[in-house]
């Protein structure tokens, strides 16, 4: 992969960040993803932040190998930190990282969140707790995407700031509002298998006489709560 051949993950990720945006990627390792969008002319300009000296390091090379330097500004910096006023954010992309940690960074960095229009996200995992925080921080979700990348399941959540409160009941927050109407076959082949994970780990408690039914509760719950919805996706 480089800037000018996206995996099929990031290229998806970077069909949602809007013409002539100005974008904020967040984690961004080698900058490819808005290196891409810049050689491609759909934006103009973008920051590349990165917490971390040896991507910060690679982000750096790549964009003097592409003479980028006018249009994208490399950051060593936490988070929403590489964001400055006079860079005039309107779209964040936070893309391969757990869903907890897009979320802490969203929460730490919300005096950057005021004038963004648009996020990108892609959660490798922990995608029901940024739906969560995305719903309590009002921002809406208008797009979610499932796709299979080098045999790797992932999601992409795009989301915008609405007036109104938004909210989604248990159901939307753990399998995706929009995910939950279209049901795609690899909606399908992620329940299952999520539900193939729980049924084991209950039926190993049960084998190993576990008195923690709290737990099994918990995850006899969310298995009977997937299988219904698949199921309800079999009638149909
Ligand atoms: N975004 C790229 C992608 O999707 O291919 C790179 C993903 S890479 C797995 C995650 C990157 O996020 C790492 O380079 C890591 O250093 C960076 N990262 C982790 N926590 C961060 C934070 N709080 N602020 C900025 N970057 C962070």
């Amino acid at each position: 992969m480089d800037e000018r051949h996206l995996s099929k993950r990031l290229q998806a990720v970077a069909d949602w960040v809007p013409y002539n945006a100005r974008v904020a990627d967040i984690g961004s390792d080698h900058a490819y993803l808005p290196a891409a969008l810049l050689l491609n002319g759909r934006i103009k300009y973008a920051v590349a932040g990165e917490v971390a000296k040896g991507p910060f390091a690679n982000e750096e090379v790549e964009i003097t190998k592409l003479q980028l330097q006018d249009s994208l500004k490399p950051r060593l910096a936490d988070g929403l930190d590489a964001i400055q006023p006079d860079d005039h954010i309107d779209t964040i992309v936070i893309a391969g990282m757990g869903g907890s940690l897009i979320e802490e960074i969203l929460d730490r960095g919300q005096d950057k969140l005021k004038s963004v229009k648009r996020l990108v996200l892609q959660p490798n995992i922990g995608e029901f707790r940024l739906r969560q925080w995305l719903m309590n921080h009002r921002f809406q979700i208008m797009h979610e995407e499932l796709l299979k990348d080098d045999g790797h399941r992932y999601e992409i959540i795009v989301a915008q700031p609405s007036v109104c409160p938004v909210r989604y009941n248990q159901r939307e927050l753990l399998f995706g509002p929009l995910l939950l109407e279209q049901q795609g076959p690899l909606f399908k082949e992620k329940w299952q298998s999520e539900a193939g994970r729980l049924q084991q780990a209950l039926t190993q408690m049960a084998a190993a006489k576990s008195t923690d039914t709290d737990r099994q509760q918990q995850l006899q719950a969310k298995l009977d709560l997937i299988e219904e919805v698949i199921d309800h996706d079999n009638r149909k």
